[in-house]
């Protein structure tokens, strides 16, 4: 039940209610990764206030939302993050996806607003393969790492490492990278993230199949979260999650999200760019019924379609 006593929710016309938001609050970043999807928002220049993003999210939660990510471009080039976290009404998890490269120093303020735990993307710990990915010239990954540290000493736990397998690139670095968290003793967790195409990055994808073959002949368990039907491996101890958005139709039925730009608007699939709803300017009145008719256009991208094919 919400806070208003009532039993609304966003259910979208295929039956999947949504319970979490991905909003972009910036599309600035300060690097340019060589696959980037930007969270499928180009071209937008604007940026919301802290009031028009607090509004929304309250307007969600009224419908029982109690999840948000943050996201960008990179979220910390914004000073006024921890100001629009403390802003917020109450949420079951506030999580930030970042490359870290500007966490130091900021973790702790980030927690006491009253984030709860971070998404660190980190391909590589090879310098200068991480040079390549990101397209930056200065050495920065020490800067990530330094950011790893920072947020699990301030509790922003689990932390979790977002790779992207990358054909040539990372794809046998799976192992490296699973010892590398591990050494955080269950405060740092392994997501892999199959790619998708963006910016022309199809010749790095790497086969996802043969991944989680690889990965459940070293499992000794393995879990599935509802959220999309991830994959969980339990490899030596620690946790594997395999996010697998290509092709799946399973990940676009238990999608429970719906994305919101950085100039605020609201998005139904990452994938799609017709059907967005500006709520920019929209009062606190308003914001229940565009969330409402936002929802009714969600489709999954991936699905059987009245032929019983998959597209
Ligand atoms: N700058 C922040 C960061 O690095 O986390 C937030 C934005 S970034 C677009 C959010 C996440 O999307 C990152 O973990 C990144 O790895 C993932 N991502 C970006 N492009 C992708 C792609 N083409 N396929 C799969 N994941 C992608």
């Amino acid at each position: 039940m919400n806070s208003s006593g009532s039993r609304r929710t966003l259910t979208d016309p295929f039956g999947r209610t949504v319970k979490s938001l991905r909003m972009s609050i910036t599309n600035r970043c300060n690097l340019n990764c060589i696959y980037c999807h930007n969270e499928g928002d180009y071209g937008s220049t604007g940026e919301m206030s802290v009031g028009t993003i607090v509004n929304i999210v309250k307007a969600a939660a009224e419908f029982g939302v109690d999840r948000l990510k943050i996201s960008g471009g990179e979220p910390l080039i914004r000073k006024d993050l921890e100001e629009i976290i403390s802003a917020l009404p109450p949420l079951k998890d506030v999580s930030l996806t970042t490359n870290a490269t500007l966490l130091k120093g900021r973790a702790r303020s980030l927690k006491e607003a009253g984030l709860d735990r971070v998404n660190i993307s980190l391909d590589t710990l090879d310098p200068g393969k991480f040079r390549m990915i990101t397209n930056c010239k200065r050495d920065i990954l020490p800067n990530v790492l330094e950011g790893i540290d920072e947020a699990v000493r301030a509790g922003l736990t689990p932390v979790k490492i977002n790779m992207v397998l990358l054909k040539d690139i990372n794809e046998a670095e799976i192992e490296r990278m699973l010892e590398f968290t591990k050494g955080y003793k269950g405060d740092v967790i392994l997501q892999l993230i199959e790619l998708m195409n963006f910016k022309g990055a199809a010749p790095y994808h790497v086969d996802a199949d043969l991944v989680e073959k690889e990965l459940l002949q070293h499992a000794t368990d393995v879990r599935t979260r509802i959220m999309h039907h991830r994959k969980k491996y339990i490899i030596n101890g620690a946790e594997v999650e395999f996010v697998r958005p290509v092709d799946n139709t399973e990940f676009c039925a238990n999608c429970n999200r719906l994305r919101v730009t950085a100039d605020g608007k609201l998005k139904p699939c990452l994938l799609v760019n017709d059907n967005l709803i500006d709520v920019s300017h929209a009062s606190p009145d308003e914001l229940p019924g565009l969330l409402q008719l936002a929802v009714s256009k969600r489709v999954p991208f991936y699905s059987h379609d009245t032929y019983g094919q998959e597209k």
